[in-house]
């Protein structure tokens, strides 16, 4: 780390602590030059990777637009809102975990099915009937058989 003062390379870490609710790391540095203490904050780089559309499009990833999708094809079901939300974060980390800069909305659409596969059977349906398109109805019908046989 170059010192911001007489920028040489000389400079080392004298505290390190955790901020903002351990999201950051604070640390005071001293140049080993001139003397001068200034502070860096690291932060994990959260990017997310833009989805790439049907249609060869490509847009940022929208949680507002996954929260109202899961919350559709959760109308009337028996599903608290807390547990939405942790399906939300876990999407979310499986989205990250691709280590992708850009990642298919096809397999987007799989992280959300397989949250719904857990959260409600009725949703799941719901869902992958939209998104996964199915090529007809004995297809459909087959994925409500294989559900509940499940049970
Ligand atoms: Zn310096």
């Amino acid at each position: 780390m170059h010192c911001p003062f007489c920028n040489t390379q000389d400079t080392k870490v004298i505290d390190s602590r955790l901020v903002a609710e351990g999201e950051q790391v604070r640390r005071r540095r001293e140049c080993n030059v001139c003397g001068e203490r200034f502070t860096t904050y690291e932060t994990a780089e959260l990017v997310m990777p833009r989805i790439v559309k049907q249609n060869g499009n490509r847009e940022p990833f929208d949680e507002m637009k996954l929260r109202a999708g899961l919350q559709r094809a959760l109308e009337k079901r028996p599903v608290a809102v807390e547990d939405i939300e942790a399906a939300i974060t876990r999407i979310k980390q499986a989205i990250r975990a691709t280590g992708e800069r850009e990642l298919p909305s096809r397999i987007l659409g799989n992280f959300v099915m397989d949250e719904l596969k857990e959260l409600d059977q009725v949703a799941y349906v719901r869902f992958a009937s939209v998104y996964r398109s199915f090529q007809d109805l004995n297809e459909f019908r087959s994925e409500i058989d294989r559900l509940e046989k499940k049970d």
